[in-house]
């Protein structure tokens, strides 16, 4: 007989998962673990009572937790948003659209407003365009209704038209879309949305591309707190690295704690003590950092990469640099910011030339095994303790040397083991170069037996 679905009966949480507290909970008797809303609680066993669980704090402290009191922390995903056409004109998009039936339509980024959108709805044989306005975090056409963002506002219109021409009926699919959207809504519903009055921010300790770095704390734990300088150009390219990182957890991927929705949005990561490894490996040199060091770096790195890997997700901007080292000396892979899921093409952008594999540069095929190419070059920086790739190869001519078979020299006292690594990593077809699970196994040997 078929199972029904049990709707009313709670999911059941295995040992490992992580719940985040709804509501503060004193306990009643001293079997019981106390917490506070927002604290993260790990599951340890469930028990015969399906609304109580044994649970771990972070502090290390267990005991009994009752479920109705939290929620599971959940990935947060991308829309996908099939009828976004980027930045196309006016006169594009009337062709697009016209002559076609009734309630078609697409959005498109504003030629004329940087920032801004544009509906454009097909009605009665005409192309009509409204102008989405981006004020304050929300989008509006009419200043009357607000959305998070592109994907709610065209939900709400597919409902209803509520002053428009017409209910948005169909969208015309862009081809090959890869776009989508996140909103802070989802964060919230995910249980990842942390309170500002937990943080304490102390000093600078470094510079992103979406804004700057501090040191601080969060009940009681270090953290790096990434705070985004231009919420409304930004936004979503941080929302959306903010979300990759949800469905992450590994020992050596930078761990999200949590991000603050406020008057900015604050990114809150684990602290890495050391910083990133290539400031790290110039400043120390080989006086400081051992061949010991080095296989662990990369043994770690590429324990995280193998396991970017089995979830079939390309890091795209593997570096030294988007390396962060903690002051147990653990390095962990960490920007997501260029992260996308599967075998992806598309969507052109700005890469760093010398450590992206050529067919990502030439035909935007951005793979495991493009990663892999990148992995190589990683070797190579820690090797030569953080050297500038291709050194006096200007930057312009790289792809050329490269294309025509050129490749890096063994760095000095660089380990032959190491080096065929690299080179394996620099095959010219993809298909010959070796997966990170290939890999691990060489490195976990080599750190096994390097002293
Ligand atoms: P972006 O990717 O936008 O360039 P990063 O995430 O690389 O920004 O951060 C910039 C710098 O801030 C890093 O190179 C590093 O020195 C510092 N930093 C970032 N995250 C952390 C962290 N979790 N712990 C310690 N330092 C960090
Ligand atoms: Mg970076």
């Amino acid at each position: 007989m078929p199972m029904e679905p049990r709707t009313n009966q709670p999911e059941v949480w295995k040992k490992g998962q992580q719940v985040v507290a709804n509501y503060n909970f004193p306990g009643s008797s001293k079997e019981d673990l106390p917490f506070k809303k927002g604290d993260l609680i790990t599951i340890i066993n469930n028990t015969k009572d399906v609304n109580w669980y044994k649970g771990k704090n972070e502090s290390g402290q267990e005991g009994m937790v009752p479920a109705t009191y939290l929620q599971k922390r959940k990935e947060v995903q991308l829309h996908a948003m099939p009828w976004f056409h980027g930045k196309i004109k006016r006169e594009d998009s009337e062709e697009l659209l016209r002559p076609r039936e009734d309630g078609l339509f697409l959005v498109r980024e504003s030629v004329n407003y940087p920032g801004d959108f544009t509906l454009s709805v097909c009605h009665k044989q005409k192309v009509e365009h409204y102008r989405i306005i981006y004020k304050h975090n929300k989008m509006t056409i009419d200043e009357e209704s607000y959305f998070e963002n592109l994907a709610q506002l065209v939900e709400h219109y597919t409902k209803d038209a509520d002053g428009l021409c017409t209910r948005l009926l169909q969208p015309l699919q862009k081809k090959g879309s890869s776009f989508s959207a996140v909103s802070v809504q989802d964060f919230e519903s995910g249980g990842w949305v942390i309170s500002q009055k937990d943080l304490q921010v102390y000093e600078l300790i470094g510079k992103g591309e979406f804004g700057d770095v501090y040191k601080g704390t969060y009940r009681n734990q270090g953290v790096a707190i990434k705070e985004l300088k231009d919420k409304e150009r930004a936004g979503q390219a941080f929302l959306k690295e903010a979300s990759v990182m949800t469905s992450m957890r590994h020992p050596n991927l930078v761990q999200l704690i949590g991000v603050v929705i406020g008057d900015t949005i604050q990114l809150v990561t684990e602290f890495m003590g050391k910083g990133n490894l290539v400031e790290y490996l110039r400043s120390r040199g080989r006086s400081v950092i051992t061949k010991k060091d080095q296989i662990d770096f990369t043994d770690d790195i590429c324990s995280a990469m193998q396991y970017l890997e089995s979830k079939d997700l390309v890091h795209r901007d593997l570096a030294a640099r988007n390396i962060l080292v903690n002051d147990n000396n653990t390095a962990k892979v960490s920007d997501f910011g260029l992260a996308k899921y599967g075998d992806y093409s598309a969507e052109g952008g700005k890469f760093p030339i010398k450590w992206t594999a050529p067919e990502a540069l030439r035909d935007n095929k951005f793979t495991n095994k493009s990663d892999m190419w990148s992995f190589g070059i990683l070797l190579w920086e820690v090797y030569s303790f953080g050297r500038v790739p291709y050194p006096r190869i200007p930057l312009s001519d790289v792809v050329m040397h490269v294309e025509r078979g050129y490749r890096m020299e063994a760095p000095d006292g660089c380990p032959q083991e190491i080096y065929n690594i690299m080179m394996q990593a620099w095959e010219i077809d993809p298909k010959q170069r070796p997966t990170f699970k290939q890999v691990l196994e060489k490195l976990n040997n080599l750190r096994a037996t390097t002293v």
